[in-house]
């Protein structure tokens, strides 16, 4: 289509491209160009920053082209199940909700019914600001849907959360992609997992926590959940995780706090969370101590918090690469 980006081209068609964020700030997608032209929709994409000129790399998710194409791509990782092919979303914002004044959740209302599986998320972009930010579904039920829920975190001088937080936005088009994402709750998981959130990390991994609980893997099954937090203040989805505890024995939740103040106020409304000190990696590294028998972490946030985070599971928990499944938020 014209205008539209080489990543989702060829993802829209089946093609197994490299890819993780989807959105300029990673550069997993990048491809060298062996012919033909290309107009770049960001030149000053941070994922652009390590791209060779010389050998005339590009990233996929950032270019369009503007003839005939030859490019050179690295394939794409293995899938541990087929995933839904993506395509062009349409549709409109509703419900939208304060959860606190930094953090919202609303949904994304789709023209038609997609797919997708528990940890994927979706490109959107709306007229009048550049480019796509990329939000994961927090919940997978009643499948396919027109119904995307998203949890969005403000922002400092963020272009699109400014001006979604500015007013209400209910009713606005938004175009999206999707669904996209390998950091996914499979059917073929066997065994216990832990899930390492930082923020709004939290979630794709409420919709894998969900999905896991409904199709019945915690019956027979631990999850245990380290949900990095800065403070109290910051804290939100903490009624929606003990209502989760209080229901199914086998789900724990961890909640690390950077700075603990004030955090025995919350103690006593949610008696089923252990409250611990630390960033992310050292907190969840002490609360795996406890654990034996896990088969797969999840990881999501703040790409500082998942990058320590896996290299804390690689190298202090001895966890293969190919057990650690991660979106970084950024
Ligand atoms: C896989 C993934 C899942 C995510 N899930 C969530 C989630 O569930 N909840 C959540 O709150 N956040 C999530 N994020 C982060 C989110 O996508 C945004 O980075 C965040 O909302 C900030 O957007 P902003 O416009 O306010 O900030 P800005 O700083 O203005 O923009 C941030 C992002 O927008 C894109 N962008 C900015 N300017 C341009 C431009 N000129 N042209 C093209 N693109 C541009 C880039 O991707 C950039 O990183 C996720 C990120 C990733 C990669």
């Amino acid at each position: 289509m014209p205008g539209e980006r080489l990543l989702y081209c060829g993802l829209r068609h089946g093609l197994k491209l490299p890819y993780e964020c989807a959105s300029g700030t990673c550069s997993t997608c990048r491809a060298q160009l062996i012919s033909g032209d290309v107009e770049s929709c960001w030149s000053d994409a941070p994922g652009g920053k390590t791209l060779r000129p010389a050998r005339n790399e590009l990233l996929m998710c950032q270019s369009m082209a503007k003839s005939d194409l030859t490019i050179k791509v690295r394939p794409g990782p293995p899938s541990v199940m087929p995933l839904p092919v993506p395509r062009i979303l349409r549709g409109e914002i509703s419900n939208f909700q304060l959860l606190n004044d930094q953090v919202a959740v609303f949904d994304y209302d789709l023209d038609s019914p997609i797919d997708y599986l528990p940890g994927q998320f979706v490109t959107v972009s709306v007229d009048g600001i550049d480019g796509y930010r990329a939000y994961s579904m927090t919940d997978h039920k009643d499948l396919p849907t027109a119904r995307l829920p998203f949890l969005v975190k403000k922002m400092p001088n963020g272009k699109f959360t400014e001006w979604l937080f500015s007013e209400c936005r209910n009713g606005t088009q938004l175009q999206g992609f999707g669904p996209l994402g390998r950091a996914i709750f499979s059917s073929d998981l066997d065994g216990d997992y832990v899930a390492l959130v930082g923020g709004t990390g939290i979630a794709g991994i409420m919709a894998i926590i969900r999905n896991s609980i409904r199709c019945g893997h915690l019956d027979n099954h631990n999850a245990t959940l380290v949900f990095g937090l800065n403070g109290i203040e910051d804290a939100f989805f903490l009624s929606d995780l003990h209502r989760l505890c209080d229901e199914n024995d086998n789900f724990q939740v961890a909640i690390a706090f950077t700075d603990m103040s004030g955090y025995e106020s919350l103690q006593s409304r949610f008696s089923h969370f252990r409250f611990v000190q630390g960033f992310l990696h050292d907190a969840s590294q002490h609360v795996l101590d406890d654990l034996s028998n896990v088969s797969v972490a999840f990881v999501a946030g703040p790409p500082v918090a998942v990058d320590a985070s896996r290299m804390m599971l690689f190298r202090k928990k001895k966890f293969s690469i190919r057990k650690i499944r991660y979106d970084r938020f950024g």
